[in-house]
């Protein structure tokens, strides 16, 4: 049995019908279904749907033989026991610094700077390698509020469209990371279940 870990939210909506193209569909749907795991139209192909931060640790400790998890989930896990397969392509979107609006244009080499993001080793590398000396507090959502309230100087999060920011008056400053979907793989997994693997991912690659 392979089992493939599934990130739920936004990236299974543009997950499901990936995998539709190369013949593989859960016979539950994952959007109104309480289960976890989910049986597929293969016998020997099974998904587990679950938070896009586990997934790599799902993967990792070869609880998933394969996952698919945004690169932003990558990098705050650090990729040990992973092997990294294929760009998928979807959710795409960028890890960006913000700053209110008013403070675009102000020096931050002179000083240190509060920063409040969930990605937090995404940001650390990032000011580390800019010089610029930041205190990183973490936070598990709304990253946006931060700044308005004097918690943060500035942010590290997400934008896709950056109308999330600009409701709430700050501008994306600075690209950190670009950011899609990859598919991951346990590093015994493709040892063990290379052919499989391999099979998957020249189709997955054909439809990309
Ligand atoms: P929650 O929002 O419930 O706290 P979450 O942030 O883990 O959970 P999502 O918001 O669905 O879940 O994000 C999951 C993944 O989707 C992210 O890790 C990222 O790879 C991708 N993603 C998030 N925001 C965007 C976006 N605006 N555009 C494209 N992809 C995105
Ligand atoms: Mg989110």
């Amino acid at each position: 049995m392979i089992t493939i870990a599934l990130s739920k939210g936004r990236i299974l909506k543009q997950t499901l019908p990936l995998l539709e193209k190369v013949g593989i569909s859960l016979l539950d749907d994952p959007f109104t279904s309480r289960k976890l795991i989910f049986a597929t139209n293969h016998d020997d192909l099974q998904c587990v749907v679950i938070r896009a931060t586990d997934v790599p640790t799902y993967v990792q400790f070869g609880a998933a033989d394969l996952g698919i998890v945004g690169k932003d989930g990558l990098l705050e896990h650090g990729g040990e026991g992973l092997a990294e397969l294929l760009d998928l392509k979807i959710a795409q979107c960028r890890l960006m610094t913000a700053v209110p609006a008013a403070a675009v244009g102000q020096l931050r080499h002179d000083k240190r700077i509060r920063v409040a993001t969930k990605y937090v080793k995404s940001a650390q590398r990032y000011y580390q390698a800019q010089g610029i000396q930041a205190e990183i507090i973490k936070l598990y959502g709304a990253m946006e509020l931060a700044p308005l309230v004097g918690l943060a100087d500035e942010i590290v999060d997400l934008v896709e469209t950056g109308s999330t920011l600009k409701a709430n008056n700050l501008v994306a400053q600075d690209l950190v990371a670009d950011i899609s979907c990859r598919l991951i793989a346990n590093a015994a997994s493709m040892r063990v279940q290379h052919k499989m693997i391999a099979k998957l991912v020249d189709q997955l690659a054909e439809h990309i």
